[in-house]
């Protein structure tokens, strides 16, 4: 599983990176960014929590 961050969309919350810090980081410009080239098994189901709770879907699957 791979996943992107839509940095426009990205409206910088916090959700996604205080829950799957292991994926998802902030950038320069205070926008979350997938971290991690292929996401680790056991942070499937957080990512794809993460992917439906974003506010403004910022974040699809690649
Ligand atoms: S959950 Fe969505 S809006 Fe919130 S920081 Fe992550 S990508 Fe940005």
């Amino acid at each position: 599983m791979k996943v992107k961050v839509i940095a426009e969309d990205c409206i910088s919350c916090g959700l996604c990176v205080n829950n799957v810090p292991e994926v998802f980081s902030w950038d320069d410009d205070e926008k979350a960014e997938a971290i991690t080239d292929e996401v680790a098994v056991d942070k499937e189901a957080a990512t794809e929590d993460a992917l439906n709770s974003c506010p403004t879907d910022a974040i699809e699957k690649v």
